[in-house]
């Protein structure tokens, strides 16, 4: 018997050397707890062996209070165990420093008993033929036991707490240390006074199952649920098939994949499980890629991953399919692509993408002549300003529109920036006329309808020729071109060459030089009289002309339609209206205050100056009576802003100004629109004195508006008047006054009081 418990002992103590060892090695916040029980495991089955076959009683004794000493240890690194391992929020119950103090002093008083024998004593006993050295106790021994049943409770009660706080799966690694402690308990009541204490093979077990518990075992089947419960609600799909190709699993994204109400199928129609084995079947080899499916008329993109299930000795078991839905990140990097190539108002695309399309294509179709147009709408910014964002939104949008029509045969097409949108065409399909007057019928059917303003489409058209040159740059010189029109009524249609570069490189000189021009008095104002039907000079208009030191005279119809597109036109203008002033001053002070002077104001000074603050400001300065003062107001500034025009005009009529309306037909107003303008005087365009192809017309036109004019109560002036015939039917149809060549060119003003004050 005691051969048989000393083998069984040596074996387990070859077990448990060797789990220390292993521990040795692994990484586990319970690792030290663990060495520690192992270890003190171990020095009690060795002390047991010695207690065994020792046959000395003094010997034997101090085995026995090891022992003791042992399994108070080995209880209390149990109860540190049980607490960690379980993570039971038992330790705030238990006082960490008083337990290791009373269990200090009950080894103390152990050991002592060796040589003081108050807690115990041996004597020899006979079990079975072989004798044993059996255990007297005292009294104080009891001490002891009762600091084992506690340490017990407490490792017991922690156990037991955690497990049944734990899902099922968990509670058997708890309840597995548990039971074995009340094993161990229980063999130890047993075997209390018996000659082998069978307890002893508990305490290995224990140790054992420790080591199992915390390094080795995890619950399968909680291993398996637990995948399952993942897999199930990943956003992944999951489709496994078995080696005949049948679904043996899916989780809810693949089932929604497979059963949805409508299904999911391939560009032939094919259901997505039929595509799945029809995969599995192909012999294809594993590989990830992404697959367009449809819904409807979804487009739905999937990301599979396919890979065939092998078992150890590499046969097929079945295949797997992994599946990520791309759809919204792809339609998400569309969006995005779209948006950083397009502009977000027109939905053309935008500056940047034009020219990096435009460039690939003329790369790649180097035998074909192609040009580059840029449309611009005249005014735009006006139109914006006083109709406001939405409309000139609205107009932009109708202007793309107008730009996408299959007849304009555009290759590429975009927005540049605000109202300027550009084309890249083949020369030959580039018909100036037909691209003109459709795109301008649209413009006047579709926007104009809402829109009572006359919108005008200028383009720049630039040719490709050397194909070297950046796009964003053709891009500009085709937009030079435009800026080259504006200002002229009846061009729209402008091509970049040589020729327009000097133009423009002219008017930026002009533009640089308009403020010395001023300072040192270069801009002069030149006089033509105008007269009466009896040949009477009743006064002058006056026309700018500007003396340049080194360009010499430049004519006002090469400089004012430069001012007018940036706005210098006004400081030109206030100076001229300025120097009139002062003339009607000084002619004031010479007794000539029946003369007038007509100064002309820009449509763009409506835009940019206060018209009526500026004029009544002028006459008190100078102190002249605005009756001498005469406004001209083209007709085109009239048209622009009727109601607000009329409202000026009438108030500065109330002041006293007399006020003119200037290119009286040149423009788009109908004779009809006569009766509702109010001024003093209707001055007649020189169009119709020009040599017209149709002279007979033009004269039929003048008669009319002669008369209409006489019959509404306005005197009649017309310009332009260069021979002694046109004079004569003037004055027949009842024209009041002229201004024209035949009577007196502009000139300076020192030759005009020459010629006309010789009284
Ligand atoms: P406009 O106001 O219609 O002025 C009449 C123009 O016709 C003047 O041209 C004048 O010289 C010209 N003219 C006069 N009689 C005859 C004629 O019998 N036959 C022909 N063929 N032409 C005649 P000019 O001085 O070159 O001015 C051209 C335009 O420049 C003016 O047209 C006016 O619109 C503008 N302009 C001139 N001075 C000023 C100014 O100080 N301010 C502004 N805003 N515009 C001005
Ligand atoms: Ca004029
Ligand atoms: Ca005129």
């Amino acid at each position: 018997m005691k051969l048989l418990m000393g083998i069984l002992l040596a074996l387990s103590l070859a077990v448990m050397v060797l789990c220390l060892f292993a521990t040795h090695f692994k990484e586990h916040d319970l690792k030290n707890l663990v060495q520690n029980i192992l270890s003190i495991a171990i020095l009690i089955i060795f002390n047991y062996e010695i207690v065994l076959f020792l046959d000395d009683e003094q010997w034997n004794l101090f085995a026995h209070s090891i022992y003791f000493v042992a399994t108070d240890w080995i209880l209390y690194y149990l109860l540190q165990f049980s607490i960690e391992y379980s993570g039971s929020d038992f330790n705030q119950f238990v006082r960490k420093k008083a337990m290791i103090f009373l269990l200090m002093a009950d080894s103390a008083s152990l050991l002592l008993n060796t040589v003081s024998g108050h807690l115990f004593s041996l004597y020899v006993s006979d079990y079975k033929g072989e004798s044993y050295y059996a255990m007297s106790t005292k009294p104080p021994f009891y001490v002891h036991y009762f600091i084992i049943i506690m340490l017990v409770s407490f490792c017991l009660i922690s156990l037991f707490y955690r497990a049944f706080h734990m899902p099922l799966f968990y509670r058997s690694k708890y309840l597995a240390i548990a039971v074995i402690l009340v094993i161990i308990i229980l063999a130890n009541i047993i075997s209390f006074k018996k000659a082998i204490d069978f307890s002893i093979i508990g305490y290995s077990l224990e140790g054992i199952a420790l080591y199992y518990c915390t390094f080795v075992f995890t619950p399968q089947r909680l291993l398996r649920k637990t995948l399952l419960l993942v897999s199930q609600d990943m956003t992944i799909g999951l489709i496994v098939l078995d080696i005949e190709g049948k679904l043996l699993y899916s989780n809810n994204f693949a089932r929604d994949l497979l059963t949805s109400d409508s299904t999911l199928t391939d560009n032939q129609g094919m259901s997505f499980m039929e595509w799945c084995r029809k995969r599995y079947f192909s012999n294809e080899d594993n590989a990830a890629q992404d697959y367009i499916f449809y819904r409807g008329s979804d487009k739905i993109t999937l990301n599979i991953q396919f890979q065939n299930l092998m078992d150890s000795h590499n046969n097929l078991q079945g295949a797997y399919f992994v599946i990520y839905d791309r759809t919204e990140e792809i339609n998400k990097m569309k969006e995005e692509r779209f948006l950083a190539t397009h502009d977000s108002l027109t939905g053309l695309y935008n500056k940047s993408y034009f020219c990096h399309v435009v460039e690939g294509y003329i790369k790649s179709h180097t035998e074909e002549e192609l040009l580059l147009l840029c449309t611009n709408i005249k005014d735009f910014k006006m139109i914006n300003d006083l109709f406001g964002s939405q409309m000139g939104d609205m107009i932009l949008k109708g202007c793309a529109d107008i730009i996408r029509l299959k007849e304009n045969k555009a290759i590429v097409y975009g927005r540049l920036n605000n109202d300027i949108f550009a084309l890249l065409i083949r020369k030959s399909d580039f018909n100036e006329n037909q691209f003109m007057s459709r795109m301008q019928e649209i413009f006047s059917s579709e926007i104009e309808n809402e829109f009572s303003y006359p919108l005008i489409n200028y383009i720049g058209v630039y040719e490709i020729i050397d194909r070297s040159i950046p796009v964003a740059v053709m891009c500009d010189r085709a937009k030079l071109a435009i800026s080259k029109i504006k200002g002229d009524y009846h061009n729209r249609v402008a091509y970049y060459n040589e020729t327009l570069r000097n133009d423009i490189r002219y008017e930026t000189e002009l533009i640089s030089d308009l403020d010395d021009a001023i300072k040192q008095k270069q801009l002069k104002m030149y006089l033509q009289p105008q007269v009466s039907s009896d040949g009477k000079m009743l006064g002058a208009e006056a026309l700018v002309r500007w003396e340049h030191p080194v360009k010499g005279m430049i004519s006002p119809g090469q400089f004012i339609p430069v001012f007018e597109k940036n706005g210098l036109i006004s400081d030109v203008d206030k100076y001229i209206w300025e120097t009139a002033c002062q003339q009607l001053l000084a002619w004031k002070k010479q007794g000539r205050d029946n003369l007038y002077i007509s100064v002309n104001i820009s449509p763009r000074d409506f835009y940019f100056l206060n018209i009526y603050q500026i004029f009544t400001e002028l006459v008190e300065k100078y102190d002249i009576n605005p009756r001498n003062l005469k406004l001209e107001i083209t007709e085109t500034a009239i048209i622009m802003d009727f109601q607000r025009q009329m409202e000026l005009i009438s108030k500065l009529r109330e002041y006293g100004f007399s006020v003119e309306m200037d290119d009286f037909g040149s423009g788009n107003s109908s004779l009809n629109m006569l009766k509702d303008i109010y001024v003093d005087i209707l001055k007649i365009d020189m169009i119709f004195l020009q040599k017209a192809q149709d002279e007979e017309r033009s004269k039929k036109i003048l008669q009319m508006i002669i008369s209409l004019s006489k019959e509404l109560g306005m005197p009649v002036i017309t310009e332009g008047v260069e021979t002694v015939e046109q004079v004569q039917f003037l004055t027949q149809m009842g024209c009041d006054m002229f201004q024209g060549y035949y009577f007196a060119r502009p000139m300076k003003v020192e030759q005009f009081e020459k010629i006309y004050f010789t009284d």
